[in-house]
């Protein structure tokens, strides 16, 4: 009842929000992408209407308030309704990050319909991947829109900055974090990992677009371009070509590699370089992770070639391969 409230009170807010700061839900001018979306009013109702019919399974946060623009910030937590939220502080749960919309105007057409095709996944096929990932206690965290101001106006910033060179970064002493989009995003991770008792186990920055006309699966270093600033551990290597192996199946043909082999070009203060420098890079060879950036395909005149089934197909098999390996394991199957 209380959840109900709480929902019922959220979603009220959303209303408020979008009749006070937005134009009424309409679509997007055409993006960087050549993808067009909801508005984010739309895209906020439907992860608090999903929330709604979902309560055991979905809640959405609001991370963050954008004062200026008016825009909530929004991350969705996907959970087994089995799976205690309490769970005794001696288990680690294993969590997925995927954030999408970082630059604003690089939609894909499906990073805000991702939680509800997961939730449909795990109904659906008790046997899937991500069903059996909930099922063992582990986490999916999706924040689909992590720069709508920049996405409301098909813009790649936030109005003043590029979020994706705001993420810090140790080792050349980048602070980062000026923006209240990254700020806020870390913390709300952060304390998300700690309530839920759980550690981060890869990671997902969509982006668009690529360029060829086959998507990019990116890993770290992106920060450097001297050869011996971009060496990755090899067993989380080997963990990345693991997983760039799966997407291959799941997408078809993609371009592989960390930033400068495929996209040419170095960038301080990524996502990726961020995430796996904090959470994955110490870790030993029995607990790897990675640390993504993906790079759609724009679309031209016919269909959108980024197509969200093959996602979940993705999603499906990432979660198995991690199912079978690193901590955990032994919860495979589990409830
Ligand atoms: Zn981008």
């Amino acid at each position: 009842m209380r959840n109900q409230l709480r929902i019922g009170l959220c979603s009220l807010t959303v209303v408020l929000w979008a009749a006070c700061s937005e134009p009424p839900a309409h679509n997007r001018l055409h993006s960087d992408s050549g993808v067009d979306g909801p508005s984010y009013f739309a895209i906020a109702e439907e992860l608090y209407n999903l929330a709604s019919e979902r309560q055991n399974t979905v809640s959405v946060e609001e991370y963050g308030f954008l004062s200026e623009s008016e825009h909530p910030l929004l991350g969705v937590v996907l959970r087994s309704p089995h799976s205690s939220q309490t769970s005794p502080s001696s288990t680690q749960n294993r969590a997925l990050l995927i954030t999408g919309a970082t630059h604003g105007n690089e939609y894909l057409g499906f990073e805000d319909r991702l939680p509800r095709a997961f939730v449909e996944q795990i109904t659906a096929e008790p046997q899937s991947g991500l069903a059996r990932w909930v099922q063992a206690g582990g986490l999916i965290y999706i924040i689909p829109i992590a720069n709508p101001y920049g996405y409301s106006r098909d813009a790649r910033g936030n109005g003043r900055a590029d979020l994706n060179r705001d993420f810090p970064l140790n080792r050349v002493s980048h602070e980062g974090l000026r923006q209240p989009e990254t700020r806020q995003q870390l913390a709300w991770i952060n304390g998300r990992l700690e309530q839920d008792h759980a550690e981060l186990a890869l990671t997902l920055d969509y982006h668009c677009c690529s360029r060829n006309r086959k998507p990019d699966l990116i890993h770290p270093w992106g920060y450097s371009d001297r050869p011996q600033d971009r060496r990755v551990p090899a067993h989380h290597l080997s963990h990345a070509n693991s997983l760039g192996a799966l997407a291959r199946v799941a997408l078809g043909p993609i371009d592989f590699g960390n930033t400068i082999d495929v996209l040419g070009y170095p960038a301080i203060g990524a996502s990726d370089d961020h995430y796996f420098e904090t959470h994955f890079e110490a870790r030993n060879a029995d607990n790897p992770g990675m640390a993504f950036t993906f790079e759609g395909v724009r679309q031209g005149s016919g269909e959108n070639p980024n197509v969200l089934s093959e996602h979940i197909s993705l999603w499906n098999s990432w979660t198995t391969a991690l199912l079978e390996t690193g901590r955990n394991s032994a919860l495979t199957g589990s409830l």
